[in-house]
C-alpha cells in the first residue's frame, strides 16, 4: 500500500559520499560511492510503498551515471534534476517538477518532506515553498549552522541509518493528520 508521505531527496552528501566521487574532465561524475546504510534505507524505503522523488543538482549523466551503475534507480518515482531543468536549488521549479512528475498540487504539500545537506539550497528550498525539511547533517564539508529563519529545518538527520525510522515517524503523525511543519 502506498504511503501518505512523500519523500523528496538531495543525492550529493545526502545519499552519495561526495569525496567518493570520480569525475571526468567535463565534471560529469563517473561513479560513487554510497554512504554506509544510505542504500539499505532507500530501498526499504521503497520497498515499504513510500513514494520517492530524487531532487539534486548536477547533470542527468552523472546520476545516471551513478544510481545505475549502483542499481538504486527504480527507487525514484520522479527526478528534478538541474541540468534539465535549467535552474539549481533553492529554485521552486526543482520542487514543483517534481511535484508535477507525481501528480500532486499544492493542497499535499503538508505530506511532502525534502531531505538534504545543504541548507542554502535543500532547506531554504523547501522551507520557502511550504513543504517539510529535514537536514541530512552527516556530511563534513557543509555548513550546518543555519544563520537565519529560512535556513532552518523541520527536523534533523544525523545517520543515514535513520532515515528510514524518522520517515516511519513522521508517516504515522501525517496519516494521524497532525502538521509536522515547524518541528523545531
Ligand atoms: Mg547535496
Amino acid at each position: 500500500m502506498k504511503k501518505e508521505l512523500i519523500v523528496f531527496i538531495d543525492s550529493g552528501d545526502t545519499i552519495v559520499d561526495e569525496s567518493t566521487e570520480i569525475k571526468n574532465v567535463m565534471g560529469t561524475v563517473l561513479k560513487a560511492k554510497l554512504f554506509p546504510g544510505a542504500e539499505e534505507n532507500l530501498v526499504k524505503l521503497h520497498d515499504n510503498g513510500y513514494t520517492i522523488a530524487l531532487v539534486a543538482d548536477g547533470t542527468k549523466t552523472s546520476f545516471d551515471n551513478i544510481y545505475l551503475e549502483n542499481g538504486l534507480d527504480y527507487c525514484f518515482d520522479a527526478k528534478a534534476i538541474s541540468g534539465e531543468l535549467g535552474q539549481e536549488k533553492p529554485a521552486p521549479i526543482m520542487f514543483h517538477h517534481a511535484m508535477k512528475e507525481l501528480g500532486l498540487t499544492d493542497s499535499d504539500k503538508h505530506r511532502i518532506v525534502m531531505i538534504g545537506n545543504n541548507l542554502k539550497r535543500d532547506i531554504v528550498g523547501a522551507n520557502r515553498l511550504g513543504i517539510i525539511s529535514i537536514l541530512a547533517n552527516y556530511s563534513p564539508r557543509y555548513d550546518m549552522n543555519p544563520i537565519n529563519q529560512e535556513e532552518m529545518p523541520d527536523y534533523i538527520l544525523d545517520s543515514p541509518d535513520k532515515l528510514f525510522e524518522l520517515i516511519e515517524e513522521l508517516e504515522l503523525k501525517v496519516s494521524d493528520r497532525k502538521s509536522i511543519k515547524n518541528n523545531l
